[in-house]
């Protein structure tokens, strides 16, 4: 099959038979899975490297994940493994081992933190049961209300439990408990308390992804058309051609409507994917002369419930330290410049620790204004449903495959979802080729 390239794409396979747009976790599962089954395949990636919303930093002599971390379900993530061949550790971390600070400052004991945890382990557990008969206009943030009052929690306590809820709730989603539906609340398969820190670096996990794939970096997809004759992919340097093709674009990408589908997408998949929320999470990065915050792994105070310290130091064995903020918070703060926004994490900081030292360095991250991402992760707003997922996951003629963190049912928003993804979508496409070469 025919890919016309410009001559600056000297070097490209000019018989894919499968086009995979995005070089992301999913991208590169995908692609992987093809190779190994014998397909000629090319990947078109706009950013000048792969691996998408996993993105180490090495700046300061060791890496520093600026986008994905943590590997939910360590014991059974297959990323985990992957991150060992390549010298890494999943490193065993507890969300439960936490400090708590009062609106004046005072850092609370650490046996009413346990406390606080085990309650909300108690509250999460109810959350689920109402989650069973919860309308589509059920969300999270009144359920969690309701269950403080069902439990008589008052004063300091249900503060935490509510901080505990909207960091629980909220962060690992991205978006505020108010707008995430109870109905799809705990729907994802991660297994509780078995979460691990990547360390090493995870951008050797996707270097080793794309060993020997044919990755086209630099190329913005703008349009896709889809017929019977195949697939023709128009981007700013080219148009490339194959029978078939997996998109793995983001969800906000999708969303913002930056690539065009011609003929348009299924409605089903359509709305789908207007009614799926894109989550918003990023990070404040900075080094310090020494550790100077509580030993613990997170830390926060109970007024400021869209932001999060976390200590990196045990991990990385550096005194690093970063503030998670998510959602409408990040979208506002994402105007400011790094300086800024350091000053606003120290703020914050200096609440709790009225001498800590100013950083010596710092990354800041912007992921609702990154073109290629246009937001950080996915989930399940008031009026979706996690079926969403599925329509988002379904081919369009047995040409157009769909693979990402957003169509994953199971393990939305995380890299093992895009990963297993990635794998499904590959399944779809060989079957489609040939039933006999399908596994
Ligand atoms: C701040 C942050 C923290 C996170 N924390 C975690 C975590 O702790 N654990 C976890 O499991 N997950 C986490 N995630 C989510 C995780 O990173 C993603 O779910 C996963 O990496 C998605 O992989 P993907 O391949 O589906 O998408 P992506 O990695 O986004 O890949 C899509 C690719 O498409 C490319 N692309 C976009 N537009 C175009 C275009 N027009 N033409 C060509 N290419 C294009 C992009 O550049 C990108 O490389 C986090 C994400 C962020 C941002």
């Amino acid at each position: 099959m025919l890919i016309l390239a410009r001559s600056d794409l000297r070097g490209m396979a000019d018989d894919a038979q499968v086009l995979v747009v995005g070089a992301g976790i999913a991208g590169l599962s995908a692609a992987r899975a093809l190779a190994d089954a014998g397909v000629r395949v090319a990947l078109l990636e706009a950013r000048e490297r792969v691996g998408g919303r996993v993105l180490t930093r090495r700046a300061w002599g060791f890496p520093v994940e600026l986008g994905a971390a943590w590997l939910g379900g360590a014991s059974r993530n297959p990323l985990a493994d992957r991150l060992r061949e390549v010298g890494g550790e999943a490193a065993p971390w507890d969300w439960k081992e936490g400090a708590l600070f009062t609106a004046d400052g005072h850092r609370w004991p650490e046996e009413r933190v346990r406390e606080a945890a085990r309650r909300f382990g108690e509250v999460a557990r109810r959350l689920q049961e109402m989650q069973r008969d919860a309308s589509p206009a059920d969300d999270q943030a009144d359920a969690l209300e309701r269950v403080l009052d069902e439990r008589g929690e008052t004063g300091e306590m249900r503060a935490a439990l509510r901080w505990w809820g909207e960091m629980q709730l909220g962060m690992f989603q991205g978006a505020d408990a108010d707008r995430l539906s109870l109905a799809a609340y705990g729907q994802e398969e991660d297994m509780p308390g078995d979460d691990a820190l990547a360390t090493g670096g995870l951008d050797r996990v996707v270097e080793r992804m794309r060993e020997g794939l044919d990755v086209r970096l630099g190329v913005r997809v703008l349009r896709v058309r889809h017929g019977r004759q195949g697939v023709v992919v128009e981007a700013d340097r080219g148009t490339f051609r194959a029978p078939r093709a997996i998109v793995t674009l983001p969800l906000g990408v999708l969303q913002a409507g930056d690539v065009a589908f011609d003929p348009p997408l299924p409605a089903r998949k359509r709305e789908a994917l207007a009614r799926l929320g894109v989550s918003l999470m990023d990070k404040v990065v900075m080094r310090f002369p020494r550790v100077a915050w509580p030993d613990a792994r997170r830390f926060g105070i109970l007024d400021e419930p869209r932001a999060e310290f976390v200590s990196l130091a045990p991990a990385l064995g550096e005194p690093v330290l970063a503030l998670l903020t998510k959602t409408l918070r990040s979208r506002e703060d994402e105007s400011d410049d790094d300086a800024k926004a350091v000053a606003r994490a120290m703020r914050l900081l200096r609440r709790m620790v009225p001498d800590a030292p100013d950083p010596v360095d710092s990354l800041v991250t912007r992921w609702d204004r990154d073109p290629f991402s246009r937001g950080s992760y996915v989930h399940v707003p008031l009026g979706a449903s996690v079926e969403d997922h599925d329509a988002l996951a379904e081919p369009v003629e047995d040409r157009l495959f769909f693979a990402g963190d957003a169509t994953s049912r199971s393990y939305p928003g995380t890299m093992e979802g895009a990963l297993r993804e990635g794998q499904r979508a590959a399944r779809e496409c060989l079957r489609a080729f040939d039933i006999s070469r399908a596994p």
